[in-house]
């Protein structure tokens, strides 16, 4: 469970500005949510046989005896909400994104912590591939904006209906049953509870036997075609590249028609950077009747990573997180005149930050504070300046001289510095 210290902070606050513009561009609403549920929220949403239920989940009980669980993901507290607000009458469509920290015990290593932060979307109501598009492309777009489209790749595939779903389970049981002597531990422990999942296994003494299995392609009703064909159809016409990955099943017990992974090679094995699908079947469990449901969630780590790798790559220049204007006082004791000054400064222009030197220096001392700051401009209150009721502005990233005016026109001063 990672630290983010304050010089660590900049990427994440970059990405963070992004996806909250990206968000406001298609109309989604943020939701908040707690931290903690009841155990069994996350049981019956994300499902008994799923990995973080299984072995992922940090559960406790409470003086009650209750047990609750810290939130792995946040796709069944947002449904438990929307049904308990009211939100999901019939007929009525929401579009809902959330951002904050998730917790699994997992093995940590570099990409995988035990807590990291999930952002989401999550749309209520639409049943059609046309949502599905719209969050797909969304997600295009947040890539843009933090500039790693160029890196991000789209993966999608189709679950189908929970109807194909059974059907084709079957297939695979028999399947996987007729070769058990080639299965691992895990897949024999999924194929009773889960055998979807096996599909999606690492181990490569695997490969053959999972490449060879039955294709859900082959089990999907006309409809479900349709429905993913429709979804390919809209990506294409909007540019977008969508590599159809049989072997994508997802971790969510619920899923059924699409489920989507973007992935990048610039991460190492920890390459998934968002996942998603609809989780129709979610909602109905829920007492939702008729109210589709569809969504993503991207880790956020993985994006900082991401983009701090890449502006290495193009070595492009550090964004200065230095403060507009430094406030030094050498006149010794004088602590209201460099406080009031300061505050002056601040309440002149919200959008400047303004800092005061704190503890006792000389001139040259407070200056290379300053510079080690990379202040744009010192405001300096000596002797002279406190006794004629002045104040000295220095630029500091650029040769101009240094100016004194009367301390009630030091804001107009620092403006006209810091737009040259
Ligand atoms: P993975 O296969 O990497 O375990 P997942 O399928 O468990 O991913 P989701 O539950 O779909 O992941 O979560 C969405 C995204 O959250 C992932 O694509 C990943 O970027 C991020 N994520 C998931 N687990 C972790 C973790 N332990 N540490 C950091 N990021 C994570
Ligand atoms: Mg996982």
């Amino acid at each position: 469970m990672p630290d983010i210290l304050p010089e660590a902070i900049g990427p994440w606050h970059r990405i963070e500005a992004a996806v909250r513009s990206t968000m406001h561009s298609y109309g989604y609403e943020e939701i908040r949510t707690p931290i903690v549920e009841k155990t069994e929220l996350f049981k019956r949403g994300i499902g008994e046989a799923t990995d973080i239920v299984e072995k992922e989940m940090y559960s406790f009980d409470d003086r009650k005896g209750e047990s609750l669980t810290l939130r792995p993901e946040n796709t069944a507290s947002c449904v438990r909400a929307a049904v308990e607000g009211g939100l999901l009458q019939p007929g009525s469509v929401h579009r809902v994104w959330y951002h904050g920290p998730m917790f699994r015990y997992e093995r940590p290593q570099l990409g995988r912590q035990r807590q990291f932060q999930q952002t989401g979307a999550e749309v209520y109501g639409v049943a059609g591939p046309a949502i599905e598009a719209e969050l797909i492309l969304m997600l295009a777009e947040i890539w843009r904006r933090i500039g790693v489209f160029d890196v991000a790749s789209l993966e999608i595939n189709t679950l189908g209906s929970s109807n194909d779903r059974t059907q084709y389970r079957e297939q695979l049981v028999a399947y996987f049953n007729d070769h058990a002597d080639q299965l691992d531990e895990d897949s024999v422990r999924r194929l009773q509870k889960n055998p979807l999942r096996i599909l999606d296994t690492k181990n490569p003494d695997m490969t053959e036997l999972v490449e060879n299995a039955p294709k859900m392609a082959d089990s999907l009703s006309d409809e479900s075609k349709e429905h993913f064909e429709q979804l390919q159809a809209l990506l294409a016409a909007s540019g977008l590249k969508a590599n159809v990955n049989p072997r994508l099943v997802r971790g969510l017990d619920y899923y059924s028609h699409t489920v989507f992974e973007w992935t990048t090679d610039r991460l190492g094995s920890q390459s998934a950077i968002c996942g998603g699908g609809r989780y129709d079947a979610m909602l109905e469990d829920f007492g939702a009747k008729n109210t589709p449901g569809v969504g993503w969630a991207m880790g956020m780590e993985r994006l900082v990573a991401l983009t701090e790798n890449l502006m290495q790559e193009s070595a492009s220049e550090t964004i200065s997180n230095g403060p507009d204007a430094f406030v030094i006082c050498t006149v010794k004791d004088e602590v209201a005149a460099p406080l009031l000054l300061t505050e002056q400064l601040r309440r002149a222009s919200p959008s400047w930050k303004v800092m005061q030197n704190t503890g006792s220096a000389n001139l040259n001392n407070q200056l290379k504070r300053a510079d080690k700051l990379s202040a744009r401009c010192a405001v300096i209150l000596g002797n002279d300046e406190i006794a004629a009721g002045t104040v000295t502005l220095k630029p500091l990233t650029s040769k101009n001289d240094p100016q004194t005016v009367p301390l009630s026109e030091a804001a107009p001063a620092l403006s006209s510095i810091l737009g040259s």
